[in-house]
Order: structure tokens, then sequence, then C-alpha cells
């Protein structure tokens, strides 16, 4: 069966998950994808596929045994922005750089996202502008489960031995929460949950969260003369004591920033909660530095209010596991080069990666493209050819 057949068929599925939900998976209703990939792995003949209590579909496919196991991840819930779910995406044929419209209300064009001119004589498929298309990252779970499908009709293709793993809640973070390096038994991995084909991601943001509270003197604002410090005035000084420059909205590439994510306070108590990201650690740690030179200034301004810094470190960039190792780097480069003659782009993920974080359970886990572009909107589409370009790469990583 063909990929987009597939891609259709999972994205009608409504899978998103959610915030601040406690159960495991987030929403039950990604078990309803688990459930219909489970029965189409089975269907095509392989009997070591099972999906666990917190909705992982784990399963393998022999092959030679002289060859490294190799893993593929795709997660099977689709972001909260926007719901995704039973519509028919439409499919343009052959794209010639035009805009387009995708309901009466929106139109997609290149104007806006240049991104369609890497598209030109591309088969496409778009949403009805009124629903997530879903691709990230269902592109991911099509190209995988055609490659499955290919290799059992296909027994006279040597291979690999192949581990697949669906996992639910990779938008919300929790994606590698109960993923088993055990289970999935390969030597590397890849997550297929990128943009773009032809770029693979092997560096992340090292990631920080900072919360800053402050306790002021709270008194009648009458009598206040030399006493009352004011926690949310002191609050709103501290944020605008770190770098103005350092933010998101000014940042690209490897340059990293401190995000505030939240501000709250009135006179007796006031926090503030700060995202740090970089990809040096050393620059990130350097960050960090800052807010508590900012404490002690303030401190000396305010001697009576209480000042508080407290960093927790949430996620790793991968990189400094690849400089060491980058086996699982160079495969996938070569693939691309064998098979398509080009060598693709890498690119620094500006957030992070469910792989970075299995890199450091101890499976080396870089990111390569699905095809899938304007993730997390009305205005995502998918490129067939390029899912069917990643498939012909995974095919010769997997048998060369
Ligand atoms: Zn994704």
């Amino acid at each position: 069966m063909k990929i987009e057949d597939k891609f259709i068929r999972y994205i009608k599925i409504d899978t998103q998950s959610a915030e601040d939900e406690s159960s495991t998976p987030s929403t039950k209703k990604q078990f309803d994808l688990a459930r219909l990939l489970l029965e189409e792995l089975h269907a095509m003949g392989i009997t070591n596929a099972y999906l666990t209590d917190e909705c992982l579909v784990y399963a393998h496919i022999d092959g030679e045994s002289n060859k490294d196991p190799i893993g593929l991840i795709a997660h099977m819930d689709t972001a909260l922005e926007i719901i995704g779910g039973n519509f028919e995406p439409k499919r343009i044929n052959n794209y010639d750089g035009s805009d387009i419209v995708l309901s009466p209300k929106y139109t997609l064009s290149p104007k806006q996202f240049p991104s369609l001119n890497y598209n030109l004589g591309h088969d496409l498929l778009v949403t009805d502008g009124e629903h997530l298309l879903g691709g990230d990252d269902k592109a991911g779970v099509a190209i995988i489960m055609a490659l499955a499908e290919f290799y059992m009709t296909h027994k006279e293709v040597k291979h690999a031995p192949l581990r697949i793993c669906f996992t639910p809640d990779e938008e919300v973070g929790r994606g590698p929460e109960n993923f088993s390096v055990e289970k999935m038994g390969a030597k590397i991995a890849y997550t297929v949950d990128g943009g773009k084909w032809d770029v693979i991601s092997y560096e992340n943001f090292n990631a920080y969260s900072v919360h800053v509270n402050i306790k002021g003197v709270s008194i009648h604002p009458g009598s206040a003369y030399g006493i009352m410090v004011n926690a949310a005035q002191v609050a709103s000084e501290f944020a605008n004591m770190l770098p103005k420059d350092k933010i998101p909205a000014k940042t690209k590439g490897r340059e990293g920033f401190n995000h505030l994510v939240g501000i709250s306070g009135e006179v007796d108590n006031a926090d503030l909660d700060y995202i740090v990201r970089n990809h040096d650690d050393n620059l990130a740690k350097e960050q960090i530095k800052s807010f508590y030179s900012i404490k002690e200034e303030l401190e000396k301004i305010y001697p009576t209010a209480q000042i508080t810094v407290e960093a927790k470190e949430s996620y790793k960039n991968m990189r400094n596991y690849f400089d060491k190792d980058d086996y699982a780097v160079r495969r996938i480069v070569e693939a691309f080069q064998k098979s398509k003659g080009i060598t693709p782009e890498a690119e620094p993920i500006r957030g992070g990666t469910d792989g970075a974080t299995i890199t450091y359970m101890g499976l080396p886990c870089p990111n390569i493209g699905n095809g899938d572009y304007n993730c997390h909107g009305r205005y995502e589409y998918v490129d067939i050819n390029e899912m069917y370009m990643m498939f012909d790469v995974l095919r010769t990583l997997l048998e060369d």
C-alpha cells in the first residue's frame, strides 16, 4: 500500500495529547491509533509486536544477524494548538508554485511560506483550513509502517534487524517517559520527526528552568516610608536587568536565550519563571549565573527583601554525546549519500527532542525528516515525494 494512503488513514484518527493530565497516556484516544497500528503490524505477519499499558507500540522485524539492529521511532500524538482528526486532506498534484486555497478563509501561499519553493513539482497534501494535518508525526509513522510492510512482503531483500517504536505524548514533553531502551533492543535509532526530508539534527538546546521568588515587606502605604519593599516592583526590576537581546524574538541559530514564561506578584510576594536555553552548556550556565548576580545586586538595594533563585536542568544537548561517538550520524549521512547522492544538512534544533533524552538513556538517537512542513497549525502540509525519498534513504540505511 502507498505511504500516502497509510498517512491519510492515520491522520483521520484524532490523537491530540493534553497538557497537565496526570494519566498515561495524557489522552485515552491515542490508544485508537496504537491499536490500529498493532493490528496492521500483526496483519503483516510480524509476530513480535505488542502494545504496552502506557501506549507504546513496539515491533521487531528480524534481519541479518551480523548487522546492527536499527531503531526507528515516531510519535502518535498531535499538537495542542489545533485539533486534527476526521477530515479529508486535499491533494495538490505536481505543485506549480501558486497559492493554494485551503478554505474560503485561508490560503497557503509561498509569499507567506517560502518553504513551498522546495516542493515545486511534488505532490502535496494540505488541510481544509480548519484542522491540523497531523503530519507531525504521522508522516513518520506512515514511512515506518510502509518500511515494515515492504520487508514483510519482500523477504528476499536482506536487511539489518529493524526495531520500531511508536510513542504517545511527545507534544507534551512526555514521549520518552516510558520508553525502554531494553525493549527496543537497537544499537542506534532515529526519530523520524523532522520537517524537510534532507535535514538531520543531532544537536538541541541545553535546557534549564529558573524560578525566582521575591518576598517583599508589606505595610499600609500611608506608613510605608523607609519600610515597604514592593515584591512586584522588585520583580519587574529583576526582569529588566536581564540582557534585553537574549530573548527568543531576538535570537536564532545557536544563540541562546532567557525566556520569561510567567510573572505574578503583589507587594508581599512575587514570582518569575524563566526557561534558559543554549546549545553550549557553558554559556547556558553563564546565563544562569547572571540570575544570581542580579539577585545579589537587588539584595544590596533592598536589604530587607528575600530573593531566592532556583535553577533546574530540563534536558541536555545530545551533541555532547555525538561529538564523542558519531556512528549513528555517520550511518544516516552515508545512507543519504548512497541513496540520493546528497549530504543532508545538519540543523541545530531550537528546542528539545525525544531523541536527546533517548540518547542519554543509552540509545544514540538523531532526528531525521519526514516531509512535513508548517507543523502545529492549519497551514501544515506534507510533501508526498519527500516521504518516498525518506523511505528510500531508510532502505539504504537498513540494507547497506
Ligand atoms: Zn513531532
